[in-house]
């Protein structure tokens, strides 16, 4: 009987106690999955556990997958920001920087990684940047000249956000800056070329008109012939530089000539060397020598104007006895050139990079004098350019200049 009691006792208090150490074993290996790192796969286990595990599992996939997307979006946001043309950096308390893309670390000459945390004005000490920040003037823009990237003109924009938090927008404006003092520079040699000549011509109205009509003042009429004659060479002057702008802009704006449109060099080249002759009025040497291919493709009136150019530049830069070679060649890899060989004045090496430039001249006086706009080599350039061809210059002061039109054999019609 009391064996019976004790079994009944017993067992239930031995059950209950598997029970209970089971649910401990579960629990432990539950606080060993918590403790494991993230993503680890939750503990299998039946019955009542198994439940618990299940929807643990479920909980920790739906937070696993939600942190992915997050992280993917976030990766997305940063990819983007990266590429943006624009330089980003983000600032904290402090003008610490938190956050910056790379075109912002090219523009101000930051490091992504090392400069994190550093305050910005520690790092770019320019007094108009400390100031800007300090009060950003709203939707104005601040022009710096940054002293970490030398050369560089940059355009910051500062954007108060959030909770103490500043955008800044930097923009390498260096290029447009460059176009823009072009311009202006442009536009100042433009109307300096034509004041001085429009000026002359005003004076010789003055006089003239002062001296209409006989009395004291009166001006005779050889005097005035010679007046009208210099006011007529300033007007032609201003003409001249009215119309080799004019042809600027035009080979400036306009597309590139045909390939298949077919210039007749011989005849293009016997007109140059008249041109030239006449030019020269029996003071020069000139002499043209045409081997090379008949066709050219591409624009006629442009490259007329362009060997006429270069031809007469020749005249224009030789004193009187010296020679000028006109000379048309095939070259070994099917292209062709055009070599106006003169034995001038010749030209420092140092000028002959810039001469393309426009209004550019080695010696002012001596291009006005013989009757130059400043504008020829840059017309040559730009029609050249327009036919794939390339200028090439050889010049020793004293001894002469080469000036070459190099063409593709593209160009070369058959
Ligand atoms: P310009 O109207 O002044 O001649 P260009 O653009 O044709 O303008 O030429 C620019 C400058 O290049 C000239 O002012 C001159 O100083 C120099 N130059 C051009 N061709 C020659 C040459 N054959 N010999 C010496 N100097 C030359």
């Amino acid at each position: 009987m009391i064996e019976v009691g004790w079994a009944l006792g017993v067992v239930p208090g031995l059950v209950l106690l598997l029970l209970g150490l089971r649910g401990h074993i579960q629990l432990l290996r539950l606080i060993r999955w918590a403790e494991a790192p993230l993503g680890t796969p939750v503990p299998d286990a039946g019955g009542f556990w198994g439940d618990a595990f299940a929807a643990l599992h479920k909980r920790s996939r739906a937070a696993a997958d939600s942190r992915r997307q997050l992280q993917e979006e976030l990766d997305r946001l940063e990819a983007l920001t990266q590429a943006l043309p624009e330089g980003v950096v983000i600032l904290g308390a402090g003008q610490a920087i938190e956050w910056l893309n790379s075109q912002a670390a090219a523009d101000l000459g930051l490091d992504a990684a090392r400069d994190l945390g550093a305050p910005v004005t520690n790092l770019m000490r320019e007094p108009e940047f400390v100031l800007y920040l300090e009060n950003p003037p709203h939707g104005v823009p601040l022009l710096l000249r940054c002293l970490r990237t030398p050369g560089r003109m940059l355009q910051i924009v500062s954007t108060p956000f959030g909770a103490g938090h500043t955008l800044l927008l930097t923009r390498d404006i260096t290029q447009l800056e460059k176009l823009e003092t072009m311009r202006r520079d442009f536009v100042a040699n433009v109307s300096h070329e034509l004041k001085t000549p429009l000026t002359v011509v005003a004076g010789f109205i003055e006089t003239l008109k002062d001296g209409i009509g006989p009395g004291v003042g009166e001006i005779p009429a050889g005097d005035a012939a010679h007046y009208l004659a210099l006011a007529g060479e300033q007007a032609g002057r201003m003409q001249r530089l009215i119309d080799d702008l004019l042809t600027l802009s035009a080979l400036e704006t306009g597309a590139p000539p045909p390939a298949e449109e077919r210039v007749d060099m011989r005849a293009l080249l016997a007109e140059v060397r008249e041109e030239v002759v006449s030019l020269s009025a029996g003071r020069h040497d000139i002499r043209l020598e045409d081997s090379g291919p008949a066709w050219l493709s591409g624009g006629a009136p442009e490259l007329r104007s362009a060997c006429g150019n270069l031809a007469t530049n020749a005249v224009r830069y030789t004193p009187p006895g010296g020679s000028i070679l006109l000379a048309w060649h095939a070259l070994p890899h099917g292209g062709a050139e055009y070599a106006v060989i003169d034995t001038g004045l010749g030209i420092e090496s140092q000028h002959i990079p810039r001469l393309t430039e426009r209004f550019y001249r080695v010696d002012r006086g001596r291009s006005r004098e013989s009757g130059g706009t400043g504008l020829g080599l840059a017309i040559v350039k730009h029609v050249l350019e327009r036919h794939q061809a390339r200028l090439a210059i050889e010049s020793q002061p004293g001894r002469g200049s080469t000036f070459r039109a190099i063409f593709p054999a593209s160009r070369v019609a058959a």
